[in-house]
């Protein structure tokens, strides 16, 4: 048996902080802490193991610890955590960090899409299955790692789904006596391309330094999952184990609307506020679907608290989502100050996937944003709609980790009824051309006969491998093409913005570019507060350019970069930070948002100077910027009708401009655009302007065609 590793693991019992003391108080109270010597013994008899247990039991933050003790890490190999939101993966690796008493990016870090927190010290690695997918295409035995664990597995998120279908090819590949695993299932020549690929990149060289045999060590794999239902994991793992962790659950009272609710922001305002006057202490978790609804939720309470008798004021609102600073997101952990009630807004990351304390009152208004597909018209879009009643169950539980609690669902008992039982897998309406292209960098030919543990169905592969052949993607035979095919699955976008970054650069204008790729992979930058929009259109107008959103989103980035360079020459750093603050409220721009902005942009730079593409700026030009942009997403291109409303010329689908769109009341003839919103009608975001003749110019492979 495999000797304990303590390596650089801290006596914990002598560390006489409080706080250390809590921690190793908390830890084992954890419904977990009782069962790990069975679970380690069960993970060293199976190769593939499936943990059931309900959310908060412990299984993310203390299954890596106990695998870390038992062994699991010796001669440098990794156990890694995947996780469907990088919110989770950051947040979990800074509080195991804090357990172990280490610094976090040692001995535990994290690593997600725009930020990587791992050393070559690292050994319990949390990050985003999205992003160990991309590890396969530089390391396809993913050698490093002795364990990956794919935690949330119920959320079955699309990357969730192919992972587990590439890890069994992995294990498989790795537990064979072949010699020459390379043959196993990758395909020969696809393994080449990536080790050619990889030679580029210095981070990957352990890999090659690796003697082969290594590559054969068994992985183990294990699934983990809030559902209680094992059996599809299990079954898709040939019978594979399953354990299930006891959990420790209050009884939740359960309280309905009496009739429906028209604005459910509203009727969360005034549950909360019913709540802090009416209720026992307890803090308050509300989910809500964005950012927006948040950061508009967290304005509406701040303007209504001053309103109450001052001993009544005592409310701490904290935010969650995805796009907020790390350190910000932290926060939902520290408790309360003395006397103050804590309000948590967030999204459905604390559904499951982050257990925060001290939660009694959970207030669902029933509504969860979610990818939907219609591979018909070829459209992805993000919309709101109702929750599962497994994920209602969830949020309810919620609020009875601690003691009794009390969960207000803001919509009539006779709806829950009506609810689906489960959330149907991501897998099954989004677009695949993303998962398509990496499956094929890994060497995965047939995509159709992927053992996946749902298949997509054949209509939205089909559509999505004709998508990326019309982006130059793949050649006539289905393969990965040389060079874009191959430059596009290596940078973590969408296939559509990679492509129009490598466009760019043949463009010159690939530095326009990547600011408006970062812009759009955030949450709008235009802060609009339904009450305020007429001074905020005021505001941002000297931002507007008659062209379109993309070079007005481009001038509010140049504008808040001239804004830094200038003050911080002069101001010290939390001066200039002060200032910045000032200034975007002013011009209404989100700060958060346009700081996320600015660090994807810094990241997808590095990517695309390491790929040698060309970075080079159309200045003034914008006539070349939007004939790239035009170049670029032609496939979503609309036409104006007679009646003010535009035509999809890809899907024929009927849509209007966004209010929200510089082009809102000018209407051109012909746009260019990146999103379409469908609330009671289709709406197009983040416009632009171009000449219908370019698409026949530029996009002649689809649009000679069609005409
Ligand atoms: P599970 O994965 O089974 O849902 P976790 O391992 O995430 O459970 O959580 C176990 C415990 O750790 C919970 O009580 C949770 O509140 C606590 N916890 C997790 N992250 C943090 C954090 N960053 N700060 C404080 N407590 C945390
Ligand atoms: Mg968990």
């Amino acid at each position: 048996m495999p000797s304990v590793h303590r390596g650089n693991f801290p006596n914990r019992q002598t560390q006489c902080s409080a706080r250390r003391q809590k921690i190793v108080q908390q830890r084992k109270s954890l419904p977990i802490a009782s069962v790990e010597k069975r679970l380690v013994e069960e993970v060293r008899k199976n190769d593939v193991l499936i943990i059931v247990g309900e959310t908060g039991s412990g299984k993310t933050t203390q299954i890596p610890q106990f695998l870390f003790d038992a062994g699991f890490c010796r001669d440098g190999r990794v156990i890694g955590v995947t996780q469907p939101r990088r919110v989770a993966a950051v947040t979990v690796a800074k509080r195991v960090a804090e357990e172990c008493g280490v610094e976090l990016g040692r001995k535990v870090g994290y690593s997600v899409r725009f930020d990587d927190t791992t050393s070559g010290s690292t050994r319990i690695k949390y990050m985003t299955d999205g992003l160990l997918l991309r590890e396969a295409l530089l390391d396809p035995y993913l050698s490093k790692y002795s364990v990956i664990i794919v935690d949330e597995a119920h959320e079955r998120t699309v990357h969730t789904d192919v992972l587990m279908g590439l890890l069994k090819n992995v294990q498989l590949a790795r537990s064979s006596s072949v010699s020459d695993g390379q043959c196993l299932r990758f395909g020969k020549k696809n393994v080449k391309k990536v080790m050619t690929l990889e030679k580029e990149n210095e981070q990957s060289e352990r890999f090659h330094k690796r003697p082969l045999y290594e590559k054969y060590t068994p992985l183990k794999i294990i699934i983990m999952s809030a559902s209680l239902d094992a059996r599809a994991f299990s079954e898709y793992f040939g019978g594979a184990k399953a354990v299930h962790i006891q959990g420790r659950q209050f009884p939740v009272d359960i309280f309905y609307t009496r009739i429906a609710e028209t604005d459910y922001l509203d009727a969360s305002l005034i549950t909360i506020f019913q709540i802090h006057l009416e209720e026992g202490p307890g803090d308050i978790l509300v989910f809500l679907t964005g950012q927006e609804e948040i950061e508009s939720v967290e304005r509406l309470i701040k303007e209504k608290l001053p309103q109450l008798p001052q001993e009544n004021q005592k409310l701490l609102i904290v935010p969650i989502f995805a796009a907020l600073p790390s350190e910000q997101q932290m926060r939902v952990f520290a408790p309360a100050p003395s006397g103050f009630r804590k309000v948590i807004l967030a999204t459905n990351i604390a559904e499951t996937s982050v257990t925060i304390p001290g939660i009694k009152y959970v207030i669902d208004p029933g509504f969860v944003k979610a990818r939907s597909y219609d591979p018909g018209k070829g459209m992805e879009s993000l919309i709101i709609v109702p929750t599962s009643k497994s994920q209602a169950l969830q949020r309810s539980g919620r609020a009875g980790r601690e003691g009794p609690g009390k969960c207000f669902r803001l919509y009539p008992e006779k709806e829950f009824e009506k609810l689906e039982d489960s959330t149907m897998p991501e897998i099954k309406r989004c677009n695949l051309s993303n998962v398509i292209l990496q499956l094929k960098a890994l060497g995965v030919d047939d995509i159709l006969g992927f053992d996946f543990i749902e298949k997509p169905s054949r209509e939205a592969i089909i559509k999505s491998l004709e998508q990326l052949f019309l982006l130059g993607a793949l050649t006539d035979e289905c393969q990965l093409s040389d060079p874009v095919g191959h430059q596009m699955a290596r940078l973590p976008l969408d296939p559509i913005y990679s492509k129009a970054l490598i466009l760019a650069s043949q463009f010159n204008c690939l530095e326009e570019m990547l600011i408006t790729v970062a812009l759009l992979s955030v949450e709008s930058i235009f802060y609009s507060p339904r009450d305020k929009l007429e001074e905020a259109r005021t505001a941002t107008k000297c931002f507007s350019s008659p062209e379109g959103d993309h070079i007005t989103l481009i001038n509010v980035y140049r504008a808040s970069n001239d804004f830094l360079e200038k003050r911080s020459t002069e101001m010290s750093m939390a001066k200039t930070e002060k200032a910045y603050r000032k200034w975007c409220k002013e011009n209404f721009i989100n700060s958060r948002s346009l700081r996320h902005a600015r660090d994807i942009h810094r990241q997808i730079k590095g990517h695309v100077e390491q790929m040698g593409l060309n970075l080079s700026s159309c200045g003034d030009d914008m006539l070349q910027f939007r004939r790239c942009l035009a170049a670029s997403f032609f496939l979503n291109a609309a036409v104006k009708q007679p009646e003010g409303t535009y035509r999809a010329l890809a899907s024929g689908q009927v849509v209007q401009i966004h209010p929200s769109s510089v082009l809102f009341r000018q209407k051109p003839e012909c746009v260019i655009f990146n999103e379409l919103v469908q609330t009671n009608n289709k709406y197009v975001r983040n416009l632009t302007r171009v000449d219908y003749l370019w698409l026949t110019e530029l996009a002649p492979q689809y649009y000679a065609m069609q005409n």
